[in-house]
C-alpha cells in the first residue's frame, strides 16, 4: 500500500507524526504544493519564501536516503489544492493521505475540503497535531472556555504536561526507517522544485505597499539561516547547553545573543516543538547537582513559557476564527480611530523615524529579516499607539519581511501591542520608546550596530540625540514629539475603550 504525507510547514523528517505514522502502514510518497497566489496574498516574505525553497531542497535529499520520493506540484491557490491533490494522488495509486493540522482559518477550511474530496472517493484521510503538544481546544477553564488571558493558559498547560507526560517523557517522534522496496529507485523519482521565493515582479506586487517592498527588498541570508538539518539542530543545542540557563536574564537585551533565533525554523516547521523541549530537559538533566526536582523544574523555565506563547496565540486564533478576518480580539479594539498617516508610516517601515531604538529594530529586520522580541514589542507599540497608523498596516508589514512571519504569534503580537488583544494588560499603558531604551540597550550596542549614523555618540546620548546632532549625523529628526503622542493615543484609545 502506497501512502501520500503531505508536507505543509512540518518541513521536517524527525518529529513529524503524520509522517511516521504513515510510513508504519506502508509505503510513503511526500507531496509539496506551491500555492504563489495564497502566499502573496498571505503576505510571506521574500526570505521566508527562500528558506522554505532551501529547506525543501535539503528535505529532498533527506527524504530520499530514507526511499521516499518528494513530488512538487503548484496550484494558485488552496481552493485548487483539493483536485490538484486527488489527481496526484489517484495517478500514484494512493489508499490514503496523511498530514499535520494547522490552525488558521483558511489553512484549516483548505484542509477540510481536501479531506472531503479524497473521503468521496473513498480514500482514507489521517490528520496529527504536529505543530503543538496541545491541540486547540485542549487547554481549557474549569468552565471548559479558552483562556482570554495567557498567564492561567500556562498555567493549565502547564498542569497537562505534568499529568500526561511526567511518567514517560516526552520524545519526539523518530525519523521514519529506510523504506524496504525502494520505490524512489524503482518507478516514482523526486519532482525538481521550481525556485520560488524570488521578489515580488513589479506586476505582482501590492500597489500601494509597492514602495516598502522596493527600499526593504531583502535576499535570503544562509549565513544566517542556514537550512540543513544539522546546522539547524547544532543551533537548538547550543542554546539548550550555552544559553538557556540565562535566557531569563539575557532575553530582553537584544545587543546580546540572548535568544534561541529558532523562530524562522519552528514557523516553517524545519524544528518540531517535541525537539525543543526535549533540548530543554535534557539541558537540565546535565546541569551540575541535577536531581529530581531540578528535573522537574525544567518545565517552569521562561524559555518554556515563550514556547507556551506560542501554543497560546494558536489557541486564540482556533477559538476566535474573527481574528482571522481581521478583527480584534477585544470588541472595543475595533472601534480605534487610527490615523491614516502615510508619511509616519514611511517612515517607520525605513528605519527613519529619529527614535534610535525604533530604527535600528526596523532596520534589523531589512538587514537579516528577523527582529529581536523586546524590539519587535518596542517598534509595534510606536507605530499602533505613538503615531496611530493602523497596526493591521504594521502587521501586514512585518509578514512581508519577517523571516519568521508566522500568521498566529506575529497577529498576537501585534493586538498584544496595541492593546486590543487577548491580554491582561490596559489599554493605557503606552511604552516610552526612550525608557525601554535605556532599560534594555542601556550601553547603546543594539542601536549602534544598525544605525551606524549614531555610533559616535556616547552611552547617554545615543538613545535621545539632540536636534542638532541628529543634523551633524545625518539622522532624521523625531516624527514626533512623545509628550504629545502620548496624550493623543491615550485619549483616542479611551474613546474606543471606554465609550465604545
Ligand atoms: P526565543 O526567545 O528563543 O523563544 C523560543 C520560541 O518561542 C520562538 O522561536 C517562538 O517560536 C516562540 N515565542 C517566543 N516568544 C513568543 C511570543 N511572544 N509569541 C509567540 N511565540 C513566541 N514570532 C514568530 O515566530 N513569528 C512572528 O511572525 C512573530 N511576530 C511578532 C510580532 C510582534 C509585534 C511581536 C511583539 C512578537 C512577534 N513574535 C513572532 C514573537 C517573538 O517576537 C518571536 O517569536 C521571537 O522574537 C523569536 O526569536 P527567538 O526564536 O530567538 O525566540
Amino acid at each position: 500500500q502506497q501512502h501520500l504525507v503531505w508536507l505543509r510547514n512540518d518541513l521536517r523528517t524527525q518529529d513529524n507524526p503524520a509522517l511516521y505514522e504513515a510510513s508504519q502502514q506502508g509505503h510513503v510518497i511526500a507531496v509539496f504544493v506551491i500555492t504563489h497566489k495564497q502566499w502573496e496574498s498571505h503576505h510571506d516574505s521574500h526570505t521566508k519564501l527562500s528558506l522554505i525553497y532551501q529547506r525543501l531542497k535539503v528535505l529532498q535529499e533527506e527524504l530520499g536516503s530514507l526511499g521516499i520520493p518528494l513530488k512538487v506540484i503548484e496550484a494558485k491557490q488552496y481552493s485548487h489544492i483539493p483536485q490538484a491533490l486527488l489527481e496526484l494522488g489517484k495517478s500514484l495509486s494512493i489508499s490514503g493521505l496523511w498530514f499535520n493540522n494547522e490552525y488558521p482559518l483558511n489553512e484549516s477550511r483548505r484542509d477540510r475540503a481536501v479531506e472531503k474530496h479524497f473521503v468521496a472517493e473513498g480514500l482514507s484521510v489521517h490528520r496529527f497535531h504536529g505543530d503543538v503538544i496541545f491541540p486547540p481546544g485542549s487547554v481549557l477553564t474549569g468552565q471548559n472556555e479558552m483562556f482570554q488571558v495567557f498567564t492561567p493558559f500556562a498555567r493549565r498547560w502547564r498542569q497537562l504536561f505534568r499529568q500526561g507526560f511526567s511518567k514517560h517523557g516526552l520524545s519526539p517522534y523518530p525519523k521514519p526507517k529506510r523504506q524496504k522496496s525502494d520505490i524512489l529507485l524503482n518507478n516514482i523519482p523526486h519532482d525538481d522544485i521550481p525556485p520560488f521565493g524570488e521578489p515580488l515582479k513589479e506586476s505582482q506586487g501590492r500597489s500601494h505597499e509597492k514602495s516598502h517592498d522596493e527600499s526593504y527588498r531583502q535576499s535570503y541570508r544562509d549565513d544566517l539561516w542556514p537550512a540543513n538539518s544539522q546546522a539547524i539542530h547544532r543551533k537548538l543545542t547550543a542554546f539548550a547547553q550555552k544559553r538557556l540557563e540565562r535566557y531569563g536574564e539575557d532575553r530582553d537585551m537584544p545587543s546580546l545573543p540572548g535568544t534561541s533565533t529558532l523562530s524562522p525554523y519552528l514557523t516553517i516547521g524545519a524544528l518540531g516543538i517535541r525537539e525543543c523541549l526535549a533540548a530543554a530537559e535534557k539541558s537540565a538533566a546535565k546541569q551540575p547537582g541535577s536531581n529530581t526536582t531540578l528535573l522537574d523544574e525544567w518545565l517552569d523555565c521562561t524559555w518554556v513559557t515563550e514556547l507556551i506563547w506560542r501554543e497560546f496565540y494558536r489557541h486564540i486564533m482556533a477559538a476566535h476564527p474573527k481574528i482571522s478576518w481581521g478583527k480584534c480580539f477585544r470588541p472595543a479594539g475595533d472601534n480605534v480611530r487610527w490615523d491614516d498617516n502615510e508619511k509616519a508610516f514611511q517612515a517607520w517601515c525605513e528605519g527613519n523615524t529619529g527614535f534610535p531604538i525604533v530604527d535600528a529594530g526596523m532596520r534589523q529586520l531589512k538587514q537579516t529579516g528577523w527582529m529581536h522580541n523586546r524590539v519587535r514589542m518596542i517598534t509595534a507599540a510606536f507605530l499602533a499607539k505613538l503615531t496611530l497608523v493602523d497596526w493591521h498596516k504594521g502587521e501586514a508589514f512585518f509578514m512581508q519581511h519577517l523571516i519568521d512571519g508566522d500568521f498566529a504569534s506575529n497577529n498576537g503580537g501585534w493586538q498584544w501591542s496595541a492593546s486590543v488583544g487577548a491580554d491582561a494588560a490596559p489599554y493605557f499603558r503606552i511604552f516610552n520608546p526612550y525608557r525601554q531604551a535605556e532599560r534594555f540597550d542601556p550601553e547603546g550596542e543594539y542601536v549602534r550596530r544598525f544605525v551606524p549614523e549614531l555610533q559616535s555618540l556616547p552611552a547617554k546620548q545615543i538613545h535621545k540625540p539632540s536636534l542638532e546632532q541628529c543634523r551633524q549625523l545625518g539622522y532624521p529628526d523625531p516624527i514626533i514629539d512623545y509628550s504629545q503622542a502620548r496624550k493623543r493615543a491615550l485619549a483616542v484609545l479611551e474613546a474606543a475603550f471606554k465609550h465604545g
